[in-house]
């Protein structure tokens, strides 16, 4: 999974200054859209078939890329557990719930 290079550090709301270049991030997650679901399965059945007359090397560079492509990633900020989420414009930031019974 690659990073751009106005990526590689971004500040949370508690002050702590993350580095990106850590690849994965502790506790990152990736996702994408449900809805892309059946666009992500056809492009990465086309990358399977290409393949036939690739090395295996360059089909799991065709995969990544498709993956990296269709979704993003969340990550923790080892500071406070705020979730960090990318979007368009940037990057929102989410404390988990607590709870009813504050746990
Ligand atoms: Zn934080």
């Amino acid at each position: 999974m690659a990073r751009t290079a106005s990526e590689v550090k971004v500040e949370c709301l508690c002050g702590a200054l993350i580095d990106l270049s850590q690849v994965p991030m502790p506790g990152e997650h990736f996702f994408f859209p449900t809805a892309d679901w059946d666009e992500v399965i056809r492009r990465l059945g086309a990358a399977f078939m290409a393949s036939e007359k690739e090395e295996h090397r360059r089909l799991k560079a065709r995969i990544s890329d498709t993956l990296a492509g269709a979704g993003d990633a969340f990550f923790p900020c080892p500071g406070c557990q705020r979730l960090i989420v990318p979007v368009e414009d940037g990057y929102e930031f989410y404390r988990r719930d607590e709870g009813p019974a504050g746990r």
